[in-house]
């Protein structure tokens, strides 16, 4: 049994009704202060009903135990550490090379983390719709 399936089980143990096993199945992964906005809530309520499983099972529990606040905050955070290190790699600086391999290592972990967070089939959908928009401009480029 993964986090999701858990914390569904636990809230549907506890609520007296659908709608607060709902609630307290958010409460598991989305801190309480975080104000979710309908289209987010809906991504939340379709992964925890839906579920999906993920291609590695500690990016659910690293997401999971840090909420989407914290990974959503962490991936801007990544994202900067990223572009210091591009930076130095533009200016030669020694270890630049290994040092933007861990930074883009760390964007790639959070941002899977919100891929979770935020529903597989949506992100996922997004990606190749954006993938095969791209191929499509490819193609184009070399008819030219
Ligand atoms: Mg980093």
């Amino acid at each position: 049994m993964d986090l999701h399936e858990l914390a569904v089980e636990t809230a549907e143990k506890q609520a007296t009704s659908e709608a607060e096993a709902f609630e307290k199945a958010m409460s598991c992964i989305v801190p309480a202060e975080f104000k979710v906005n309908d289209e987010i809530e809906q991504a939340f309520r379709a992964g925890l009903t839906a579920h999906k499983s993920c291609d590695d099972l500690r990016i659910e529990q690293i997401a999971a135990h840090y909420g989407f606040t914290s990974q959503a905050d962490m991936l801007t955070e990544e994202c900067a550490e990223y572009m210091v290190a591009l930076n130095k790699l533009r200016r030669g600086k020694p270890d630049a090379y290994d040092n933007i391999k861990e930074e883009v290592a760390d964007v790639l972990i959070v941002a899977r983390q919100l891929r979770y967070l935020l529903g597989y089939e949506d992100i996922d959908r997004i990606i190749n719709e954006k993938l095969d928009r791209q191929m499509r401009r490819i193609a184009d480029e070399n008819t030219d």
